[in-house]
């Protein structure tokens, strides 16, 4: 089996100023990638996990997605880090997408982690779900994986959540565990 990071992306990996369209306009955090090279030299799996309903509200579609997708894949590999899948939800309860409104991939619900973990024989006792809403958090319970938030301090409801202010020092304390 094969413990694994789920990853959000957007205002985990990336500033979130909505709906990157653009390649030109994807950039990662300062430590991102030194985050992730350190939990990807200690075994885990790196398993990006998200909503991307700019696509059923029709702002860009999947080849634009996976345009921003190749920028960011360029920037993580100049730090030797790859990622080695890529979930997503296109879609939104308001905005059907080839036919489908209610879905069972947007987080918070778990269908995206749940295929992840079929798909790479996942540990979840050993793996974490990094993201930074409450809804990262729940998928993470819904999933049975632990929680881990990057916040400015924790959400209502999750203070038992490990919280940290950047993706590094949450990195840090997941290899103390
Ligand atoms: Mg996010
Ligand atoms: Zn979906």
């Amino acid at each position: 089996m094969n413990k694994a990071i789920f990853l959000d992306r957007d205002g985990t990996l990336n500033p979130d100023p909505g709906y990157i369209s653009d390649p030109k306009d994807y950039e990662l955090f300062e430590g991102v990638t030194e985050a992730l090279l350190k939990l990807q030299n200690a075994g885990f799996l790196l398993i990006l996990i998200t909503n991307q309903s700019g696509i059923s509200r029709g702002l860009f579609s999947e080849e634009q997605l996976e345009a921003v997708h190749d920028k960011m894949k360029k920037l993580l590999k100049k730090g030797g880090v790859t990622l080695d899948a890529i979930y997503y939800c296109p879609h939104h309860p308001e905005h059907p997408y080839k036919g489908v409104a209610e879905c069972n991939c947007r987080k918070p619900k778990p269908g995206l982690i749940l295929q992840a973990i079929k798909d790479f024989d996942v540990d979840i006792k050993n793996s974490f779900m990094i993201g930074d809403r409450v809804s990262d958090i729940k998928i993470g319970i819904a999933s049975n994986v632990s929680p881990v938030c990057i916040a400015k301090s924790s959400f209502d409801g999750y203070e038992n959540v490990p919280t940290f202010p950047n993706l590094l020092e949450a990195a840090e304390w997941i290899l103390t565990q």
